[in-house]
């Protein structure tokens, strides 16, 4: 038995996520996501899918990166 690291709830079905060396521990995927989501720096939207990456910012979309002025991004669909 783990305890998720966000929320602190000790559950029987927790999973890991392994990122960039490190091992994270989660009981639920809405904690993952509240701790590993990247935040558009746009719109503050945590990004749950690919999201888009401009000169090392990300965003939640195409349309967010042309918002803050990144030319010739266009969503990979
Ligand atoms: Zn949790
Ligand atoms: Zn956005």
């Amino acid at each position: 038995m783990a305890t998720c690291e966000v929320c602190g709830n000790s559950y029987g079905m927790t999973f890991e996520v392994h990122a960039q060396g490190a091992v994270h521990v989660f009981d639920c995927f809405s904690c993952a996501i509240h701790r590993m989501a990247p935040i558009c720096e746009h719109c503050r939207v945590q990004i749950i899918g690919q999201g888009v990456e401009a000169d090392g910012h990300w965003y939640c979309g195409a349309h967010c990166a042309r918002a803050e002025g990144k030319v010739g991004i266009v969503d990979r669909v």
